[in-house]
């Protein structure tokens, strides 16, 4: 588990000790949320723990030997730290599929650790594919690693086409472009601002924009859902998960958040998966993949629900749409930087130096000024270039000023 105090790491946790049976975790990497990270180590007892905050290792170690003397609980993994112990942590040898759920770029050289090693992945961490697709993805076919979708929406497409002829190249998901398959509609509730007009987003506040509807997430994400950043950068993800080019992918918004996505194949038949906006469904999909597990979950009941909506986004109050289209199209290190703009825009966002407003004009100029330097293949170093590139870009815009925050 990368990621293994965050929201989906806190929540595949949960699965494995609903299904003791069927899953074991062997090994497990944090940031730096020691709290978090010794209960979990108490509860699943790894072989290997990876801490990415080194400096945290002998406190890690001092509070393990803590409990055994204090509370006769042996646990004894071994203890990591820094980017090589993650890239250990993630190729670990009795390890076979390894959950991404840390947030960021960060989660690159972990992930590449995992699929050099042959382990199938569940994806969570969209950011590493949209980053570096062009790396992930010949990796993932010289490896033969199989790559899960945990994204809801993307699992939800992943769902529809297992029943499809064409399942054979859908089921793995790993860009290869399913003739049956014709457009994809990705569902987004619209985040925070849904039923705001662009006048009251003037007054957007980090409390506002921290606070989803539908989805309980981590604040990067929930910011990303705000912005419709995250439904862009899904754009990318499924352009890359099922090779489908972006004229014939589309965002709708759905406030409800049941319908998961939708695919239209060949026929003109659109399949939709359904469920609670709860991650615990997809995450358990790639765990439990090709089978389904038995659960005792909350049961779907529409009538509960009376009545379910669409409608178009307006693109002129979410510009991160058309940013990550633009950026796609694009190719190459464009999505990296995009990417990367977007992850240093929103920390920079919840630290109060910008307003909510303008991280999509920051991330515009940043995208704007590297297309001089565009590079339509990269290669995992080049990738890592413009990722720092970027984020240094971001900072120096915010330097010059921008509107006032509220
Ligand atoms: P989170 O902030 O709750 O958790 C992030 C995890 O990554 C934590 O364990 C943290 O310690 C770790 N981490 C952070 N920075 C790190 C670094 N530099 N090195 C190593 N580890 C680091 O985030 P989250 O909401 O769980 O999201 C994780 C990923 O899953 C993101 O890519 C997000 O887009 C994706 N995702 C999340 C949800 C959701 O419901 N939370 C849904 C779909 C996709
Ligand atoms: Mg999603």
């Amino acid at each position: 588990m990368l990621g293994s105090t965050g929201s989906i790491g806190t929540q595949t946790l949960q699965i494995a000790e609903e299904f003791p049976e069927q899953f074991r975790v062997v090994a497990l990497t944090a940031g730096s949320n020691l709290n978090v990270l010794v209960e979990q180590i108490q509860k699943h007892n790894p072989e290997v723990v990876a801490i990415a905050d080194k400096a945290l290792i002998p406190e890690l170690k001092d509070r393990l030997r803590a409990l055994s003397t204090d509370q006769s609980i042996n646990v004894s993994p071994e203890i990591l730290g820094g980017p090589e112990g993650l890239n250990t942590a993630a190729s670990w040898d009795h390890a076979d599929l390894v959950v991404t759920g840390i947030v960021g770029c960060a989660g690159l050289l972990p992930t590449l650790s995992a699929i050099r090693a042959g382990k199938d992945l569940a994806l969570a961490n969209k950011e590493t594919l949209i980053a570096a697709g062009p790396v992930v993805l010949p990796e993932l076919k010289r490896s033969g690693s199989r790559l899960l979708p945990a994204d809801s929406e993307h699992s939800a497409i992943f769902q529809c086409l297992q029943g499809t002829p064409w399942a054979e190249n859908a089921r793995l998901s790993t860009g290869i472009p399913n003739p049956g398959l014709r457009r994809i509609q990705l569902t987004a509730s619209g985040g925070a601002f849904r039923d705001w007009s662009a006048e009251e987003m003037e007054t957007a506040t980090i409390e506002k924009a921290t606070s989803h509807p539908n989805w309980s997430m981590g604040q990067k994400i929930t910011v990303d859902s705000a912005t419709l950043m995250n439904k862009g950068l899904e754009v990318i993800e499924a352009h890359y998960l099922f090779g489908v080019d972006y004229e014939h992918i589309e965002i709708i918004i759905h406030p409800q958040s049941i319908i998961h996505s939708m695919v239209e194949l060949a026929d003109s038949s659109v399949l939709a998966q359904l469920g609670w906006p709860d991650m615990k469904l997809p995450i358990l999909y790639c765990m439990s993949w090709p089978s389904r597990l038995e659960t005792p979950w909350r049961r779907l009941k529409l009538t509960e629900i009376g009545q379910i909506s669409f409608r178009e986004p307006e693109n002129s109050k979410y510009p991160c749409m058309g940013l990550a289209y633009a950026a796609g199209r694009t190719g190459g290190t464009m999505p990296a930087v995009l990417n990367a703009a977007n992850e240093e825009a929103v920390a920079q966002f919840l630290k109060k130096k910008i307003h909510f407003l303008d991280i999509p004009v920051v991330i515009e100029k940043v995208c704007e000024n590297h297309k001089k330097d565009l590079t339509q293949t990269p290669n995992l170093d080049e990738v890592l270039a413009v990722d720092s590139w970027a984020r240094n870009a971001v900072i120096e815009q915010v330097k010059i000023g921008m509107r006032r925050i509220p």
